[in-house]
């Protein structure tokens, strides 16, 4: 008996960090995968394999192409900039490649009958908030023009599936992070702003010190709290999300929160790195007090329980040590491979 062949799925931004583990994922269930990536960092990224698309998403022709050679038949969307402070600085750029270019791919999925499309969104959408724990019903507030641009995406999708019977999940990220260095896959972000891979920097004497953006918030040690996910968890609940949109459990749209509903402080994330790299006979390293960074809310931590109820989602892989434990290893063994755009 042959097992029938899966659906070639389309996946933007595919050589990103959250978008590279996701078509290793894909491919590993034997779905056939065509990534579409423009490769903004101008180098190719450890892990990408062919059938590759380098195109931007204002590229129709190159967007009808991938969709009709490669009889595409869904799709995952993560091809986006993704720095906060970016965006505030250029947001124009921020709504053409993140609003504009969501526009020019629907429209190409809809001129080729593509009915299901999983989003990449992101916590940022929320904003500030002081409940203990997000549910995705809390007031779209974002505070940048990245996570402003995500939210109008969201707004679009909604829109379009309203009109036009596309089925869209946004999947809501907190904190994505850690690597599958068994698979040389990682983050690795030029310049490195994300707190995880800049503390084992600092424990790999590829920096002086780290700093702690503030002391006095309202939290246990007075340190920010963030909801970090183990990037091959995120991995898992994209397929997840799109198996439900193939097997038509789900249609319309919905927005689900990936988080652990846990959240860690920055001095608990410095305390696993400085315990793994001690373990691992590097060095202990200065941690320097400095002041709050600008638009940082204190505590960010997902309710996930809809992403358990609707998708059977459970994160297996997010507790602190074992993401520190993978991103460690990924630098480790790794220090070379260039840089992921998302
Ligand atoms: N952070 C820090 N020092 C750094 C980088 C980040 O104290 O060098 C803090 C930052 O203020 C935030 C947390 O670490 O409270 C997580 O920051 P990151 O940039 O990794 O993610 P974000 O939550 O901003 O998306």
């Amino acid at each position: 008996m042959t097992t029938p062949s899966r659906p070639t799925i389309l996946v933007t931004g595919g050589a990103g960090f959250i978008g590279s583990h996701t078509a290793h994922q894909l491919r590993a269930r034997g779905y056939p995968v065509v990534v579409f990536d423009r490769l903004s960092n101008a180098s190719c990224p450890a892990g990408l394999v062919e059938p590759f698309v380098r195109a931007d998403l204002s590229d129709a022709n190159a967007l009808d192409a991938a969709i009709t050679d490669h009889q595409v038949q869904a799709v995952i969307h993560f091809a986006a900039s993704i720095e906060v402070g970016e965006s505030v600085r250029d947001p124009l750029s921020y709504y053409q490649n993140n609003v504009a270019g969501s526009l020019a791919l629907l429209a190409a999925m809809q001129r080729h009958g593509l009915c299901h499309l999983v989003f990449s969104s992101t916590a940022a959408v929320y904003g500030n908030t002081s409940v203990p724990l997000i549910p995705e019903n809390a007031p779209l507030a974002p505070t940048s023009p990245y996570g402003q641009s995500k939210a109008t995406v969201e707004r679009i999708l909604a829109d379009q599936t309203a009109a036009a019977g596309l089925n869209a999940t946004a999947l809501r990220y907190f904190n994505a992070a850690g690597a599958a260095p068994e698979w040389a896959l990682g983050e690795r972000h030029q310049p490195e702003t994300h707190l995880i891979p800049l503390v084992i920097q600092a424990a790999r004497g590829q920096r002086d010190h780290i700093a702690v953006f503030g002391q006095d918030y309202p939290t246990p040690d007075g340190t920010c709290i963030r909801d970090y996910i183990h990037v091959k968890d995120l991995a898992e609940a994209h397929i997840l999300a799109l198996e439900a949109l193939l097997e038509g459990r789900h249609d319309g749209y919905r927005a689900l929160n990936l988080g652990t509903g846990q959240g860690a402080s920055v001095r608990q994330v410095i305390d696993a790195v400085r315990s793994e790299a001690l373990h691992r006979g590097d060095r202990d390293f200065p941690v320097k007090d400095e002041a709050r960074r600008p638009g940082d809310p204190a505590r960010l931590v997902a309710d996930a329980s809809a992403a358990l109820v609707e998708l059977g989602w459970r994160p297996r892989y997010s507790d602190l040590a074992s993401i520190v434990s993978d991103a460690y290893r990924f630098f480790a063994e790794a220090p070379d491979k260039a840089p992921n755009k998302a």
